[in-house]
């Protein structure tokens, strides 16, 4: 028997993935009195949230693009308080098109900037509204272009949202869903804050300590570079399982593969204090190869002698097509993968003592605040089904 066997015995329950929905569920069960067992591929915790100490620079880089942690829910922030202490870091981002740089999301500083226009507030819908008549679209949006189009009009989508879309995605706007366009919002206002959740912030102490501090439990066994399915046949089959690999792979893609994005970061360490004076910077253009370029070091303005050092670090992310063994990144939500999607529900709906969670286990593009209440909601509804500890 195999030592992971073997501790899998002693385990009142398995975790499979130790990203933000594993480490919280790890947690939970751990304080209601469960021992865990949580299995890793990756050789440290954290998903494709962890973040890193660059060694040369002391420079924080999210090791798998900019993270920020966003909430409007109340309960999600209190419980993310408890592992971290949050900067009260306020994300805004830039984007270039045709060599002028504008602030996102689509608002007042963005509209006025682009049309050389003066308009107040109150002017801004009778303005959007004869830009988006222009388009002459008629009926409910079908589509991520006829969603954009009926916010902002046709030459605001042309220039910001077309070509980062058809880069980021690598099919046309008219082939996406409309709610991926609706996660961005559109104001009448300055207001250049990206998001509109109450809280938002980086952790003071990074995002690796939130995941050593989750972990942190002695109910919790973390076991990293194991490969669930390179073991799964000598683990008991009696004991709960909560998994967070991708739910085509816990079934042998039986129904077929459920795509994902890729992307590829493209990292430079550069001779001077700042290289483009803001965290993230978009590119909208389709001539230029990437969606943007991250600076992390203007996530942690407190951390004096690392932001005034005269080093830097980029990273140019390029969305990038995927293939099994490559990280997935963003779950394709195409009609297509809603049938494929659909079976791998109700096989799960049969698996008894199998919770799915996740990004890879739902194939859902959750933000970290959604995985958070989501793996709270689930361990909860599964404690609660169980008999008390
Ligand atoms: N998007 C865009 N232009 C931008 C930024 C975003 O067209 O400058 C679109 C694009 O389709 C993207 C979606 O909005 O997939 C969501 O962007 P968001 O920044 O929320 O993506 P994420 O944070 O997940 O990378």
């Amino acid at each position: 028997m195999s030592n992971i066997a073997i501790l899998a015995q002693e385990t009142d329950a398995i975790i499979v993935g130790a990203g933000l929905w594993g480490c919280v569920v790890a947690r939970e069960l751990a304080e209601a009195g469960y021992r865990v067992l949580v299995l890793e591929s990756r050789a440290l915790p954290g998903g494709n949230a962890r973040s890193a100490i660059d060694p040369k620079t002391g420079i924080e880089c999210h090791c798998y693009g900019a993270h920020i942690f966003h909430t409007s829910d109340e309960r999600v922030w209190e419980y993310a308080n408890r592992f971290a202490t949050f900067t009260d870091y306020r994300h805004s981002v830039l984007t270039k098109h045709k060599g002028k740089v504008y602030f996102m999301p689509l608002g007042l500083t963005l509209i006025n900037a682009f049309y050389g226009t003066d308009l107040t507030p109150a002017e801004v819908p009778g303005f959007i509204a004869q830009e988006v008549a222009k388009a002459g679209l008629t009926g409910e949006p079908q589509n991520l272009e006829e969603q954009a189009i009926s916010l902002i009009g046709r030459p605001l989508y042309e220039a910001f949202i077309k070509g980062y879309t058809q880069k980021q995605w690598n099919t046309d706007p008219k082939n996406l869903p409309a709610f991926i366009i609706r996660r961005l919002p559109v104001r009448a206002n300055y207001n250049t804050s990206y998001f509109n959740d109450t809280h938002q912030g980086v952790p003071r102490d990074g995002y690796f300590a939130i995941f050593e501090k989750l972990l942190d439990h002695p109910n919790i066994t973390l076991k990293c570079n194991v490969d669930y399915f390179s073991v799964r046949e000598e683990l008991p089959t009696d004991k709960p399982l909560f998994y967070s690999g991708a739910i085509d792979a816990y079934f042998n893609y039986c129904h077929g593969e459920l795509p994902w994005r890729g992307l590829k970061f493209e990292w430079e360490t550069l001779p001077v204090q700042d290289a483009q004076g803001t965290t993230v910077m978009n590119y909208a253009d389709s001539d230029i190869p990437y969606t943007r370029i991250h600076e992390f070091k203007h996530f942690h303005p407190e951390r004096k002698e690392i932001f005034t050092s005269n080093k830097t670090i980029i990273c140019r992310e390029y969305p990038a097509d995927w293939k099994r063994g490559d990280i997935p990144y963003y779950p394709v939500n195409a009609d297509t993968t809603a049938a494929t999607l659909e079976k791998y529900q109700a096989e799960a709906a049969k698996c008894n003592n199998v919770i799915f969670g996740g990004r890879l286990g739902e194939y859902k593009y959750y933000d970290m605040d959604k995985i958070i209440a989501r793996a709270l909601d689930q361990v909860h509804a599964w404690l609660d089904s169980q008999p008390s500890k």
